[in-house]
This record gives C-alpha cells, structure tokens and sequence, in this order.
C-alpha cells in the first residue's frame, strides 16, 4: 500500500485554490490578478506583483543543493509550516495519532494539537545518551498513526538518528510515514537521508534555511519527499507562501560564493561547539554536557535557574529546557560567536556556577 492511501480520505477530492499565477500563463500586460500597476516608492523589484507559488530557480537550487530532483522539493515558509501542512493532510481530527521522541521540537505537540490528534512519545534516556531503540517508537503505532516525526540530530538533544532512518522507514511502509526533521544535519558530518527517498515512497525530509544557512528571518524552508506527495502538500498550501524577498535572499545565500563562505563559517562553529562543550563540562556548577551533532549544546546544571540567571546576568540569554520530560536541570546554549561564548563561559564562571 501507498502511504498516499494514508492522506485523510476527505481530501480526495480537494481542489486547491486557483491562484492567478498558479495557472502559469505569461502575458506582458498583467491584468489577471487584482494587483496595482504601479512600483510602490522605492520598490525596485516589482513587489506590486504576486510571487511565483514556487519559484523553479529556487526549487532547481534547492533540489541541486540536497541532491533530490526539483519535483521532490516543496518550498514553503520553514520546516514549521510544512509540519503543519503534513499534519492537516495526514491526519484524522479527533481520530488518528502522530508518533515522536520526548523530549524533542515542540513544533509537533503544536500542529497536533492545532488538528486535535493525539501525539504518542517514546521517552529517551539522559543516561543512554539518548539513544533510540526503533522498536519501542514501532512499538507506539497503531491503525490509526499516520505520521512518525523524527527530529535527527535532535532538538534540544543533539543527538543524531541517522543510522534508524533506514530501518524506521522500512518498518513503517505502508503504515504511515516518517518524517525526519533535519533541520541541523549540516552540522552532523553526513548528507543526511535525502538519498532513501528513491527507495522509500514513506519518507519525507524536512530541510531549512533557518539554521546554517543564517536566514531565518526570511522563512525558507523545503520538504523533500516523493513527487505525488510533494504535489499534494503544494496543493493545500497558501496560495502564495513564499515572499519574493525571502525567495531572493535564498537564492543569494545558495549562489556558489554565499555557500562556500557559509560552509567554511560551519568549520569554524563546529570547532567552537567542541571548545565550548570542553570549557562548559570542567564549569563546577554543570554535571553533563552531552555530545551534540547540531549548533547547540545540551547542559545538565545542579540548579537551572542559578545557571540560567548566572548567564542573563552577563547578558546572555540560554534556553531553559528543564521542563521538558527527563531534562530536569538542563538548559539549551546555541553556539554563537568566540565572543558569544566567552561571554557565556566567563558569566557561568563568575563565583563558580550555581
Ligand atoms: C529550528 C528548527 C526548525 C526550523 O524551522 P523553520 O520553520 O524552518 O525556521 C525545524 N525543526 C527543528 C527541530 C528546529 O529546531
């Protein structure tokens, strides 16, 4: 069975809006779409004009970007909308289930609960590092679990679940389908799964331009799954979702020069990440930092909010996380600059951390 079989059934036949641009016609004189035929003052890009509904520059630089073919690419405004999307045409209100980790995203519980499906948690272990055992999420799905979210390297953890895509995505053929949040996995040391969506019509990929690529302010972000799914999360999207300057400003962030700089900043940061992760784990008022393969680090403090005051103290502001299932005493550091994490080292170590 198709996970396409796995869409709510309601939605069969949906029409999606017939945006003016949608239909794709080219005319010089644009009288088709309501829109003012004058440049508003200081406007030099012709924002008067309704955006492409997907840009084919972009969906050809993003698809060259994560190796996938340009139809296997949804552009939309970051991950979090095509969480959204996933949820309302996946999922039954009031009946069916989504399956993720805890802790993890908070993005999911949102969407599950803005379509009133129940969300399912499998807990992971402080003390495991982590670790993920496949059989016990499988274990959670049921007739009615439509969607499994897996956030790799994960949020707020850091940890990475590259090696179960594979094997998840093989368990749950036919059942529901897996959707593998990377929205960190340029700072993982891999490629990510990109390269299963061939052999795996039940696996979707969530990418963004939020994170390494410095642009989440423009709201850029891609779902990468099999063209039939792809056409169908287009056809339930806003008509327009994505702003023409956020479509620009993507293109230049992936234009070859913007993208080696980006990658070369990516060395650095991760060389920060070890550097902070050493200077954090010898601070005597935290007792763990685990390993992260995300921009961030995941930190156990005797007492979380000495820590968190400590460090807004010396102006920086931390995540607390502590509330979050097994992340008692833990707080959420991104890494910033060398400055940024001097700054944060020397106000944890003002008087010792709390
Ligand atoms: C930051 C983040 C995103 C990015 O969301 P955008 O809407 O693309 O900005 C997605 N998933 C996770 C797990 C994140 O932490």
């Amino acid at each position: 069975m198709s996970v396409l079989e796995r869409i709510r059934p309601d939605l069969a036949g949906f029409v999606p809006y017939a945006s003016a641009r949608r239909a794709g016609h080219r005319a010089g004189i644009r009288l088709d779409a309501n829109e003012a035929p004058w440049l508003q003052a200081g406007d030099g890009s012709g924002l008067n004009r309704y955006p492409s509904p997907q840009p084919a520059d972009l969906l050809a630089v993003l698809a060259g970007l994560y190796d996938v073919r340009a139809g296997q690419v949804y552009a939309g405004r970051g991950s979090d909308e095509a969480i959204d999307l996933l949820v309302r045409l996946f999922c039954r209100a009031g009946r069916d289930n989504v399956v993720t980790l805890a802790p993890t995203f908070g993005m999911y519980q949102v969407a599950a609960s803005l379509q009133d499906v129940a969300l399912r948690r499998v807990a992971l272990d402080p003390e495991q590092d982590f670790a993920l055992d496949p059989q016990r999420l499988l274990d959670l799905v049921d007739d009615d679990t439509r969607l499994v979210f897996l956030c790799s390297p994960n949020n707020p953890t850091g940890t990475d679940f590259h090696a179960e895509v594979e094997p998840l995505a093989r368990a749950l053929a036919g059942r529901a389908l897996l959707v593998v949040d990377e929205a960190y996995v340029e700072f993982a040391g891999h490629a990510g799964a990109a390269g299963l969506l061939d052999r795996h019509e039940n696996l979707a990929i969530l990418r963004t331009l939020s994170k390494l690529h410095a642009l989440a302010g423009a709201r850029v972000g891609a779902l990468l799954a099999a063209e039939p799914l792809v056409a169908r999360i287009a056809g339930i999207a806003a008509p327009y979702p994505l702003p023409a300057p956020s479509v620009a400003a993507a293109l230049a962030a992936l234009a070859p020069p913007a993208l080696a700089r980006t990658l070369a900043l990516r060395d650095g940061l991760l060389a920060e990440r070890e550097r902070v992760r050493a200077a954090l784990a010898a601070l005597p008022g935290i007792d763990r930092v685990w390993p992260s393969a995300g921009n961030f680090l995941l930190l156990r403090c005797h007492d979380a909010a000495a820590t968190f005051a400590r460090a807004l103290a010396g102006d920086v502001l931390l995540r607390d996380v502590s509330g979050q299932p097994g992340l008692a005493g833990c707080l959420r550091a991104s890494i910033g600059t060398r400055a940024d994490s001097d700054a944060l080292l020397a106000a944890l170590a003002v008087g010792g951390a709390a």
